[in-house]
C-alpha cells in the first residue's frame, strides 16, 4: 500500500474557521464585502501593530499590482527587485508595462543584498533613469535586512514594497515584516502560513491610501448613484466568505508559527552532526522567522549522496520537497532585464532543498522523514 502523502506545506484549519463562515451565510453577506472582510482587516491590523493599514484583497499577486499603481509605477518606469524569489513578486511589474531590474541576494538572510541594490540606483542615476520602486522580500519567513534597505530607500526618495507573503508574523528587530516599508504585501494562498484558500493583503500606513486601495480594487467607482469611473479599476477585493476562513486563522496563527518553528528545530537536530548541510536559521536575535518553510543548503556532495538524491528518496516514500525558488534573472521569461549580482542566488538554487514544514506535521510524519534520511546520509 502506497503511504499517505506529506507534503511541503498544507492548509492546517484552527477549528473555528467555520463559525466565521456560517455567520456569513446566516446574514446573507456572500459577496466581496461584509463583516469578516472588516473584522479580518482589524485582525491584521492589531496583530501587526506599528498602526499599520491593511486592505484585504483577492491575492498577494493583487496586493503587489495594488502598490505598485499606487507607487505610480508607469509603463516604462523601472522596479528594482529581488531576484530570488518566486515569480508572483515579478510579474505585477510587466502586468504595468515596467521593467523589473533584479538584485543578487547576500548569503546570510537569502534576501536582497542592500549593497548591490545600492550599485544598481547608483548605476540607474548616472544613466538617467531614476528606479520608481523597490521590492524587498522576506523568503521562506526570513527576514531581510530591512533597516539597511529602508534607510537606501529614503536616502533616494524611492518607493519601498515588502514582499511578506511568505512572513506573516515574521520580525526584525522586534517589527513586524510587512510594516516597514511605503508598503507590505501578505497571502493567504492555501500552502502559506495561514489560508483563506486564496487571498492576500495590501499592509500601509494610513487610511486614505488604503482607502484608495479599496477603491481601485472594487471597480474604481466614482461616487454617484449611477457607475461612473475617472479611473481604471480592478476585480480584487476579497469575498466575505474567504475572510472567514481568514479570522478562524487568525485565532491560531501564534501556534501554527510556533508549531514551524519547531519543525526547524527538528531539522536542526537532524542534521547537526553533518558538515556539509546547512539548515537554513535566523543569523541572530534580531531576526525572527516563522520559519515558513525550512531550508538545507547542501553545500557538497555527502559520499556520493547529492540534493537531488535526498529529493528523490524522500519522494520515493511520498514525501515532498523541492528546491528553492530558480532566482528571475535565470527564468526564461526575465532573462533579458538587467541583474546586479554575483552568484549568490544562483548558488542557493543549485545547492538548496525545501523540506516538508507544515504546521500540521506529526510525530509519525517526522519519523518517516527522519528515516529517510538517516538510511540515507550515514
Ligand atoms: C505566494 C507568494 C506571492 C503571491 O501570493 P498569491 O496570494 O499566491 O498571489 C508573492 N510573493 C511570494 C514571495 C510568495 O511566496
Amino acid at each position: 500500500m502506497k503511504k499517505s502523502k506529506i507534503w511541503l506545506s498544507s492548509p492546517h484549519m484552527g477549528g473555528e474557521e467555520l463559525k466565521y463562515i456560517r455567520e456569513a451565510f446566516d446574514t446573507n453577506w456572500i459577496a466581496p464585502l461584509g463583516p469578516n472582510v472588516s473584522g479580518f482587516e482589524k485582525d491584521l491590523e492589531e496583530y501587526n501593530g506599528h498602526g499599520c493599514r491593511v486592505a484585504c484583497l483577492s491575492s498577494g499577486t493583487a496586493a503587489i499590482h495594488l502598490a505598485l499603481i499606487l507607487s505610480g509605477v508607469k509603463r516604462g518606469d523601472e522596479v528594482l527587485c529581488q531576484s530570488f524569489t518566486f515569480s508572483a513578486t515579478a510579474n505585477p511589474i510587466i502586468y504595468q508595462g515596467a521593467k523589473p531590474i533584479f538584485i543578487d541576494s547576500e548569503s546570510d538572510t537569502w534576501n536582497m543584498c542592500p549593497n548591490h541594490l545600492e550599485i544598481a540606483i547608483k548605476d540607474k542615476i548616472a544613466k538617467g533613469i531614476k528606479p520608481k520602486a523597490i521590492i524587498v522580500v522576506h523568503l521562506y519567513g526570513m527576514p531581510a535586512k530591512i533597516d539597511k534597505i529602508q534607510e537606501i530607500s529614503r536616502k533616494y526618495n524611492i518607493t519601498l514594497i515588502e514582499d511578506a507573503a511568505e512572513a506573516l508574523g515574521s520580525t526584525y528587530k522586534g517589527r513586524r515584516c510587512g510594516t516597514f516599508g511605503d508598503f507590505g504585501v501578505l497571502s493567504f494562498n492555501g500552502n502559506k502560513i495561514i489560508t483563506t484558500s486564496g487571498g492576500g493583503a495590501l499592509v500601509c500606513q494610513d487610511e486614505i491610501v488604503k482607502k484608495k486601495a479599496i477603491f481601485l480594487s472594487t471597480q474604481a467607482r466614482d461616487k454617484a448613484p449611477h457607475y461612473q469611473h475617472s479611473e481604471i479599476g480592478f476585480n480584487y477585493r476579497m469575498s466575505n466568505i474567504l475572510a472567514g476562513i481568514g479570522r478562524g486563522q487568525m485565532e491560531v496563527l501564534d501556534k501554527h508559527i510556533q508549531l514551524r518553528r519547531d519543525n526547524n528545530k527538528f531539522y536542526q537536530d537532524i542534521f547537526s552532526n553533518i558538515e556539509a548541510i546547512n539548515v537554513f536559521r535566523e543569523l541572530n536575535d534580531n531576526y525572527f522567522s516563522n520559519h515558513w518553510l525550512t531550508c538545507i543548503e547542501v553545500k557538497e556532495s555527502i559520499g556520493k549522496v547529492s540534493k537531488e538524491d535526498i529529493r528523490l528518496s524522500l519522494l520515493e516514500e511520498n514525501i515532498e520537497s523541492r528546491p528553492l525558488w530558480k532566482p528571475m534573472h535565470l527564468q526564461p521569461v526575465f532573462q533579458k532585464f538587467d541583474f546586479y549580482g554575483e552568484k549568490v542566488s544562483e548558488d542557493l538554487f543549485k545547492k538548496g532543498l525545501c523540506l516538508p514544514s507544515g504546521s500540521n506535521l506529526t510525530d509519525e510524519d517526522r519519523k518517516r522523514i527522519q528515516d529517510v534520511i538517516t538510511k540515507l546520509i550515514k
